[in-house]
Formats: structure tokens, C-alpha cells, sequence
């Protein structure tokens, strides 16, 4: 595919200063609570190099890229650290610096590190640099921990009243498919230990209610991940009876109201899903890159095999005398 006429993709992890001040209380603590891994990370893990720390719908994530393989059998030990850190209630102090400093930090490895380092923040370094020239630096200090960052922040660390570490995923930097490839830390953080657990116990419930485990147990359809695969659905009679209602349903009504329908591929290049943005924020939950039949040696054989026939049908033909048709 021709990769140089792309449009140039947005970062979606960075976040305009307008977005940053529209940030919600809850959003604000729940992006402090990412500094407060980020340094415990680094009492673990010195070197640990940090990438994008948002607040995300249900908590934050801080992206890292580290050559120990974080499990959540380290989230114990990540939490405790968290915990000491929420518990001797740092302040998050703000500092405005040139760019000039903000390069110097950043290759001295000071940036999202507790201290200088031998090798560069170098995710920071490409941050800084990104950042528009009119555009304030700032850093937000907690403790010896300085991360680049144009907040908002809780006053102090000890404003996150509850927290907890919950999953582990693979992510690139910049969400490119071509950049590094980092550990993106999950957790969710509230105010305190009771909307915490209430949190925890609504997903439990969301796991009872849960319209995959509902449907299957009302006979609408089955779901086998061996064969099939998850969220794919074999529909049922039951279920295709609704289906088809609820087809039936939408079509009249948006005949009713002057819509006329068309009908498109379920599938389309990889460009396309580019293009419309999907790719770059949603590539871990989409399926991957089905290989085109064009490319594949098979089609190649298939190809040879028809160029032997038709040379058998052509010597034939001469024998016979008739012409050499592939239609008699
Ligand atoms: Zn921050």
C-alpha cells in the first residue's frame, strides 16, 4: 500500500490545552493517580522509559517501555509502592520551563525519572519536541519525580483516595504499528474506598447482565470461539426471528422518513480504516490484516495450472482442426 500518500495520522494521546483544562475532577485524579505509578515504577524499575499517561473513560494508564514483561503478579508490589507515595502526600508542584531546559532534561534522562539517567527520556525528548512553539513547557514534580506534563493535577498525592492497577496490554507509541512497542499499564482510581468498590461491584454485576452469557442462555444464539470466534454470533431460530424484526423495523421506518439504502462491503483495505480514523485508536480491538488473495502463492499455482489447461485445450484444438475456444 502506498504508505507516503497517507495523511499524516493524529497523535491521539495528545490532548490541546483546551481539552486538558475541559478535564473532570474525577479525570484529573485519575491522571495524577498515572504520575503516582509512574513513580513507583521507577522505585522498581529505574530505567523504565515513559511514554503517554491519560486519564482514559473507566481510569488512566501510563505507557512504558521496560524489558521486564510487567504481569499483574507484579501489580502487588507496583500498588505498595503507589500506596507509600498517596501516603506520604506529596504536593504536585507545577514548573514552567524554557524548551531549551525541557531538551536539556529530556537528554539528560530527567523526564518521567527520578533522577538524571544515562540514556535520554527519549519519548519525552520526541514530546518536547513536538510541542507547538507557542505552546508554555511545563512540569508537574511529585517527590523527585518530574514528568513533562501540562496537567491539571489533584493539589497533592494523597487527594487519590483509592486506586488499583488493572490490566496490562501491548501498545505503540503514538499508537503507530511501526513505532516501539510499549506496556500499557491500566488502573482506575476514585476519591475513595467506597466508590472504588461500588465500581468493582457494578462490573461484577455487568458480568451476571452480560448480554453474550443472556442471549446464550436464551437460546437467541451460540457463540463458539473454537470454530467461529468471540463476538461472532450463530443466530439461532429464536434469534433470527428478532433480527429480522428489528431489520423489518428499521427499514420501514427509515423509508418512512425519505432514506433510500445502500449496500457496501463488509471488508475494505487497510487504507480506508486509516482514513476514517478506526486504525490508530482501535487497532488492539480490531481483527488483523487478512491477506489479500492476490498475494498468495496459491493463487499463483491456480494461475499456472489454468495456463496448462489452456495450453492442453489449444494443442487439442490443433489436433482437431476446430478452432482453440474455451467456449465449444
Ligand atoms: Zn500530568
Amino acid at each position: 500500500m502506498d504508505e507516503e500518500n497517507q495523511p499524516p495520522q493524529p497523535n491521539p494521546e495528545r490532548k490541546s490545552l483546551d481539552d486538558r483544562a475541559k478535564m473532570t475532577d474525577l479525570e484529573r485524579l485519575r491522571h495524577s493517580c498515572a504520575h503516582v505509578l509512574a513513580t513507583a515504577i521507577l522505585k522498581i524499575w529505574p530505567e523504565a522509559q515513559f511514554a503517554a499517561g491519560p486519564p482514559v473513560e473507566n481510569g488512566f494508564y501510563y505507557d512504558v517501555e521496560l524489558s521486564h514483561r510487567i504481569s499483574p503478579e507484579d501489580f502487588p508490589k507496583i500498588e505498595a509502592e503507589m500506596k507509600a507515595i498517596t501516603k506520604a502526600n506529596q504536593p504536585f508542584e507545577k514548573v514552567v520551563v524554557t524548551r531549551e531546559q525541557a531538551l536539556k532534561d529530556a537528554q539528560n534522562g530527567r523526564l518521567a525519572a527520578v533522577a538524571d539517567r544515562q540514556v535520554p527520556s527519549k519519548f519525552k525528548l520526541d514530546i518536547v519536541q513536538n510541542i507547538p512553539e507557542n505552546e508554555p513547557i511545563s512540569y508537574f514534580k511529585n517527590g523527585d519525580f518530574i514528568d513533562l506534563c501540562a496537567g491539571p493535577h489533584v493539589m497533592r498525592t494523597g487527594n487519590i483516595g483509592a486506586f488499583k492497577l488493572t490490566s496490562v496490554a501491548a501498545a505503540y507509541y503514538k499508537g503507530d504499528e511501526k513505532g516501539p512497542q510499549l506496556q500499557r499499564i491500566y488502573g482506575t482510581a476514585f476519591k475513595n474506598k467506597t466508590a472504588l468498590d461500588e465500581y468493582f461491584k457494578m462490573l461484577e454485576e455487568a458480568k451476571r447482565r452480560d448480554h453474550r452469557k443472556i442471549g446464550a442462555e436464551m437460546g437467541l444464539f451460540a457463540i463458539d470461539t473454537e470454530f467461529v470466534g468471540p463476538g461472532m454470533p450463530l443466530w439461532l431460530p429464536k434469534g433470527t426471528v428478532l433480527v429480522e424484526e428489528l431489520e423489518k423495523l428499521a427499514k420501514e421506518t427509515e423509508f418512512a422518513a425519505g432514506y433510500v439504502r445502500v449496500r457496501t462491503p463488509h471488508l475494505a483495505k487497510e487504507k480506508m480504516y486509516k482514513t476514517s480514523g478506526h486504525l490508530p485508536y482501535y487497532a488492539e480491538s480490531m481483527f488483523p490484516k487478512m491477506e489479500m488473495d492476490e498475494h498468495r502463492a496459491d493463487r499463483k499455482d491456480i494461475e499456472q495450472r489454468i495456463a496448462e489447461l489452456e495450453k492442453q485445450l489449444s494443442d487439442h484444438a490443433k489436433k482437431d482442426g476446430s478452432p482453440a475456444s474455451g467456449n465449444p
